[in-house]
């Protein structure tokens, strides 16, 4: 990525799950939001790297999606086959709501695993899910993936100010999407995320703006909703969240 020339971040989407998934590739490229396109099985990631490689911004990650696990767990093996081919792991992590807390405990052994395989790998770069399992997942964090094996970047977090804090300890970066900017409880976290660990994101197609799917391209005005909810100038936060991103692309 040339990130001097960016005019945004989005670093969670799912990219693939847009009917227009490779002329939305060309277009965000163009217009230059570096983006991660997640995914959320190991079968779906050949065609995302195929597509990314002829781009400058986007990048393709390597998931396995806590709440497809009940029925596509067995993956992992695939995952771990094809870890290699990438630095950007994404979507993993937990999910203990009720439709999926089913499968809690595959989730955990999972997940674990997936930790593993990319604390031994070094310089993983990883979006993680952690719905109503923020403790969960920093305790995973902390005992098999800390910082020294790579980065964590917190997808859509809502955990407690005390869980926030851990994570920040952590060394953990916290991707920012339209839904927490919309709850009083959402914007009180995101103030509270120190500045160097902010990031941007959509989790399009799955969140709405304006009545339709969110995508790469509202991620500038995505920054300037943020800077107005922590009271910053909004031509400081587009530059803010760069050199975030170049410092996470570059430990
Ligand atoms: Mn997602």
């Amino acid at each position: 990525m040339r990130l001097s020339e960016i005019k945004g971040i989005d670093f969670h989407c799912h990219l693939d799950l847009f009917p227009d998934f490779q002329q939305r590739v060309q277009a965000v490229d163009e217009a230059g939001i570096a983006t991660l396109a997640v995914t959320t099985t190991p079968a779906a990631f050949a065609r995302n790297l195929e597509v990314a490689r002829e781009t400058s911004h986007v990048r393709a990650a390597l998931g396995l999606h806590p709440q497809v696990i009940a029925n596509r767990g067995n993956e992992v093996a695939l995952f771990a086959q094809l870890l290699s081919q990438t630095r950007y792991v994404g979507e993993v992590g937990l999910d203990a709501s009720p439709a999926h807390y089913g499968s809690w405990p595959q989730q955990i052994e999972i997940f674990s695993e997936i930790l593993r395989l990319c604390a031994s790998a070094r310089g993983k770069i990883l979006s993680i899910h952690s719905v109503r399992s923020a403790r969960q997942v920093l305790d995973a964090i902390e005992r098999i993936f800390p910082p020294d094996c790579g980065r964590v970047v917190l997808h859509w977090f809502t955990g407690s100010s005390r869980d926030l804090r851990r994570a920040v300890d952590l060394g953990c970066y916290f991707s920012v999407n339209p839904a927490m900017l919309r709850s009083p409880k959402g914007r009180e976290l995101v103030r509270a995320i120190p500045e160097s660990r902010l990031l941007t994101e959509s989790d399009g197609p799955f969140q709405q703006v304006e009545g339709r799917p969110a995508a790469p391209l509202d991620m500038p005005a995505l920054a300037v909703a943020l800077a107005e909810i922590r009271h910053v100038e909004s031509s400081l936060i587009h530059e803010q969240l760069r050199q975030n991103l170049a410092r996470l692309l570059s430990e």
